[in-house]
């Protein structure tokens, strides 16, 4: 497919903590956290005028689902909107504890591991061929999905250094403080599977489509780690993108299957050289900065013959090659103003040799957690954003715009009507697919099959007489 549809889900971490008294538990601080959205939408699960989604499931964690996009810019303006969105929640709620008496300090991350060492997810949707063979498109990207984390990974800091995973040795082996790759290569246990709690796999199998199920699928990438940097969560989806349009075009790729993904994953991230051995199902064995060098050359040559599809693919593929660059050669200078984990490794790093301290010093886990936190005050990398230390991918205003703006894709559709019915003071449902008038003499659903269409006569009918019923 020349043109896809992506779209990412984020899960925040949420902390409320005081210096003195109690703190609110994190149920509790979720909850008070949505108490603007529960009177604004009447549910904690909404669907908002950019066309994004924002709802509290059981649990903790606030998340953010992203519009429907079709190109990297804006997969990236929206997804960067979610962060600024929730972070004015909890902005509202600080204030509200300011004012209650409750005091103490809301933090909001978007890493993907608590300090109990709960992970929780940030999902990539690529709308998909059905024409592929799922089974063999799966079993393709699997040793990329991997290995892309030297990458794309966020960076985590271990004390205490890597959990113990049943004899693998990970790292130097050393147990000595280390950080790693990902985030959240530690919390996955297999390839694909219809669970994305249980047993939590690479990529979740369950088959909603979002879209006409004669043609598309959506395929539902559940192992990556959030990403701070505009230009780390450009590549992610970008290289992604790449594999999959060379896999869509039935691209022969030799079978790099591994012999055991879970234990891969772990290996990979905690082994900063990219040379680490990994068995293949084959038997063979090779590291990850050999397996994604097959791949970016794959991709290239077949760039080479079949044109770039989007303005930015010599973007992606530049930067895919210097990031392994930068592993193989440990030349982290080369990235790291781009790429999350080196970002954060390097800022870590000056820390430490200039407080005489290393990894196993709390302070550091600390900073770890600060990079991820989304306040423009206390956040590491919205600093280091402000100051313009870090690389960017879009406009500096193209965040706040999509904000209050939906891409241009189906979810301009839901947006417009979201706008007409809240000024309309009509009840309303929606969902990815449907848009739903549920007024009291005049109920109508239109369902919009295609995620790129823009405009749609009967949905286009529907916002016009919403207006009018607005207007009158
Ligand atoms: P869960 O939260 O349990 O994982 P989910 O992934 O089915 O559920 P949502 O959280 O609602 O559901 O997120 C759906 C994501 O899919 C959004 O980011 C959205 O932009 C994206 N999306 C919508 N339509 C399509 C499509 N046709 N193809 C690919 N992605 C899509
Ligand atoms: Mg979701
Ligand atoms: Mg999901």
């Amino acid at each position: 497919m020349d043109r896809r549809i992506y779209g990412i889900e984020t899960e925040f971490g949420i902390t409320h903590s005081v210096s003195q008294g109690h703190s609110l538990g994190a149920d509790e601080t979720a909850r008070r956290l949505f108490a603007p959205v529960l009177a604004w939408g009447r549910a904690s699960n909404v669907f908002l005028p950019n066309g994004g989604r924002l709802y509290l499931d059981v649990g903790s964690h606030p998340e953010y689902a992203s519009a429907e996009t079709a190109s990297l810019q804006d997969v990236v303006a929206q997804d960067m909107a979610g962060e600024l969105i929730v972070d004015d929640l909890r902005q509202q709620l600080q204030q509200e504890l300011v004012e209650d008496g409750t005091g103490g300090t809301v933090h909001l991350f978007k890493n993907n591991v608590d300090s109990a060492g709960n992970s929780y997810g940030s999902h990539e949707n690529y709308m998909i061929s059905r024409r592929t063979e799922y089974a063999r498109l799966v079993q393709v990207l699997i040793p990329f999905l991997v290995t892309r984390q030297i990458l794309v990974g966020a960076g985590r800091v271990h004390p205490n250094g890597p959990a113990d995973f049943g004899g693998l040795t990970l790292g130097d082996g050393s147990h000595g403080p280390s950080y790693s790759f990902s985030q959240r290569a530690d919390h996955i246990w297999e390839g694909s599977s219809s669970a994305t709690t249980r047993s939590r796999p690479m990529i979740n199998t369950r088959d909603e489509p979002h879209a006409d199920a004669e043609h598309y699928r959506r395929l539902h990438v559940i192992n990556g780690d959030s990403s701070m940097s505009q230009t780390t969560t450009a590549l992610k989806i970008g290289t992604t993108d790449l594999m999959l349009r060379m896999i869509e075009a039935g691209k022969i790729l030799p079978d790099r299957t591994l012999a055991d993904p879970a234990a891969a994953l772990r290996i990979v991230s905690h082994d900063l050289t990219g040379r680490a051995q990994l068995e293949l199902a084959s038997g063979e064995t090779m590291s990850a900065v050999d397996l994604q060098l097959e791949y970016v050359q794959a991709v290239t040559h077949f760039v080479e013959r079949h044109g770039a599809h989007h303005d930015r693919v010599d973007w992606v593929l530049e930067l895919w090659e210097r990031g392994l660059r930068a592993v193989a050669e440990q030349r982290f200078d080369l990235v790291d103003t781009e790429l999350d984990w080196a970002i954060k490794k390097k800022l870590l790093d000056s820390y430490a040799s200039s407080h005489g301290m290393d990894y196993a010093n709390p302070r550091l886990l600390q900073l770890d957690f600060a990079y991820h936190d989304t306040s423009p005050t206390h956040g590491l990398f919205r600093m280091l954003s402000r100051r313009g230390a870090v690389a960017t991918f879009v406009a500096d205003d193209a965040a706040q715009a999509a904000v209050m703006h939906p891409p241009a894709t189906r979810a301009s559709l839901r947006g417009k009507f979201i706008r007409a019915v809240l000024d309309a003071g009509e009840n309303y449902t929606v969902d990815w697919v449907h848009l739903k008038l549920n007024g009291s003499h005049n109920q109508r659903t239109v369902m919009c099959k295609d995620p790129f269409a823009t405009s749609q006569p009967d949905a286009d009918e529907l916002i016009a007489e919403v207006r009018a019923m607005a207007a009158s």
